[in-house]
């Protein structure tokens, strides 16, 4: 091997390694260097979204929503399916398939693209070298033209509730439950602790969710996250808002938690207790003196609009930089950084990024909401419509929810796409590139949708926008 490159990557999740793979496809020498560990003592590349986080997660949240369908919504088809029972070994079997498949088809990538895998740690040093060790412990140095640092994330603690791995866990620990606890306690309602707490609450576990907030996602559109709770509340998910957890101590009969709200001091008692209160990024023996690579206060990795860092062709992307922590967001950052290394003109549309939350309704959004419309103080017009007017959605017996389109008054620019219902984060997908087109209502107005499809919905809100809506009254 090469002690010289192109290009270092140092972290193989979603964001460093489609900045490997586009880099070699454009002809630049290229390694990668992934240090990621899983519970048996492997390695593999893929960072958290592979091994510990979007895939899995969404692994159970099937699993678990096809078990809650087969108990509670196949008997209005005229399925009759006798007692139905779940098997969490083979669930848990079947997500470890799904994560192994999708780590090792990166080496396969890799190979296509012609990037070395280096499996290991890497520290950036002064002047693009860079400190390989390898597993064995052994060391080497290499050099590069450009480096990407897209080392990521770890679960942020919350001092006075330590983990121990067993009963306080964070959302890797809750991936990897063998058995559905009685009792579950969230600290946290944000993506992970409704995304978790939703399969686990699906498979049988009384699930509590402490939020600190008074408010409920907030940030999503208010009618959004109202129409959510509401959702959550019936599925027997306990969230209780304003509820600051301050510490938890582990006991022979479970998990005491302290937590204040309104009331003052609180106590809640449960079997495990994972630990979602949000992420932080991950630089812990990332680099030597002298790099030139600054953090700042919150210990994200400082870089510009380009994810360039202070130092010369010292390149960082994904969760350790400013902006949402999100794959799809990481990858486009990885992407955009090896075009530009190639010396292509590339860039990342921030205002186009969507978020989904994989529930039941599922949640996707993209742009402003309607609280931050107004907040502009541009003058803007809305347009919903209900997924119980949706012919595709009753056939499915998924008719809650809505789609919500906000836009400009004076352009009809679009400004926000918003979605609670049957496969919102699908349906975003067209809200995105109509922002990314710079699209009017108008624009989504005059496209012919399938019918009946979901996606009808999203077209028919596009109409309401202007009180043209067909299937629904415009009010
Ligand atoms: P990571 O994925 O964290 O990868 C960084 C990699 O670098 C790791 O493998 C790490 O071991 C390695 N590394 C770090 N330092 C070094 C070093 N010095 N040397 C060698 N290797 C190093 N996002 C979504 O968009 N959709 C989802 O549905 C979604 N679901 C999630 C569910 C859960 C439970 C969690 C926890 C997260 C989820 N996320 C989701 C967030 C998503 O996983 C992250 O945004 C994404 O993984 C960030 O990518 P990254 O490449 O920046 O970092
Ligand atoms: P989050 O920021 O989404 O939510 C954390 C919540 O914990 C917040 O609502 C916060 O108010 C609350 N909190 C903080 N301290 C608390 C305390 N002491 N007591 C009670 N509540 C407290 O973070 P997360 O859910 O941990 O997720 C981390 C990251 O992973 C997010 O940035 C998210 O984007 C990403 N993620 C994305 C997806 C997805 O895209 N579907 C899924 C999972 C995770």
């Amino acid at each position: 091997m090469s002690d010289s490159f192109d290009v270092i990557v140092i972290g193989g999740g979603p964001a460093g390694y489609p900045a490997a793979i586009r880099a070699g496809q454009l002809g630049l020498s290229v390694a990668c260097i992934d240090g990621w560990k899983n519970y048996d003592g492997t390695y593999a590349f893929g960072g958290t979204c592979l091994n510990a986080g979007c895939i899995p997660s969404k692994a159970l949240l099937e699993s678990s929503e096809l078990y809650h369908r087969a108990t509670a919504e196949f008997a209005v088809h005229g399925i009759k399916t006798g007692a139905v029972s779940m098997d969490i070994a083979a669930m848990q079997k079947r997500k470890a398939g799904i994560v192994k498949a999708s780590t090792q088809g990166i080496l396969a990538l890799f190979k296509a693209a012609k990037v070395t895998p280096l499996t290991g740690h890497g520290r950036l040093l002064a002047n693009r070298q860079v400190e390989f060790t390898a597993v064995d412990g052994t060391k080497k140095t290499l050099s590069a033209k450009h480096v990407v640092l897209a080392s990521g994330s770890t679960p942020a603690k919350l001092p006075g509730v330590p983990f121990d791995g067993d009963r306080v866990i964070d959302s890797w620990g809750a991936l990897e439950l063998a058995a559905v606890p009685k009792r579950l306690g969230v600290i946290g309602a944000g993506v992970i602790g409704l995304e978790l707490g939703s399969v686990w609450r699906r498979l049988g576990a009384e699930v509590t969710v402490l939020e600190a907030m008074d408010a409920f996602l907030p940030m999503a559109d208010g009618q959004l996250a109202k129409e959510a709770l509401k959702h959550f509340t019936k599925q027997g998910v306990n969230i209780r808002l304003g509820a600051k957890v301050s510490a938890a101590e582990v006991g022979k009969d479970g998990v005491t938690v302290r937590y204040t709200d309104k009331s003052g001091e609180q106590a809640l008692v449960v079997d495990r207790l994972v630990v979602a209160i949000g992420r932080k990024p991950y630089t812990e023996d990332l680099l030597a003196e002298g790099t030139g690579v600054v953090l700042d206060p919150r210990g994200f990795i400082v870089v510009d609009e380009h994810c360039h860092t202070g130092a010369e062709n010292v390149w960082a992307v994904g969760d350790v930089v400013r902006g949402p922590m999100l794959a799809h967001k990481g990858k486009e950052e990885g992407v955009m950084v090896a075009e530009r290394i190639a010396g292509h003109h590339a860039e990342v549309n921030y205002r186009a990024i969507p978020s989904v939350i994989y529930t039941a309704p599922e949640m996707a959004w993209v742009g402003l909401t309607e609280e931050e419309v107004k907040k502009s103080g541009r003058a803007y017009k809305v347009g919903s419509f209900p997924f119980l007017a949706s012919g595709r959605a009753r056939a499915m017996e998924a008719t809650g929810g809505f789609c919500k389109v906000i836009a400009a008054v004076d352009d009809d620019e679009l400004l926000g796409v918003h979605i609670i219902g049957p496969m919102a984060g699908e349906l975003i997908a067209e809200a995105v590139l109509a922002l990314e087109y710079s699209a009017s209502t108008e624009d989504l107005q005059l496209t012919m949708h399938a019918h009946p499809t979901l996606s009808e919905a999203l077209h028919e809100a596009a109409l309401a926008v202007d009180r043209k809506a067909i299937d629904f009254p415009n009010r």
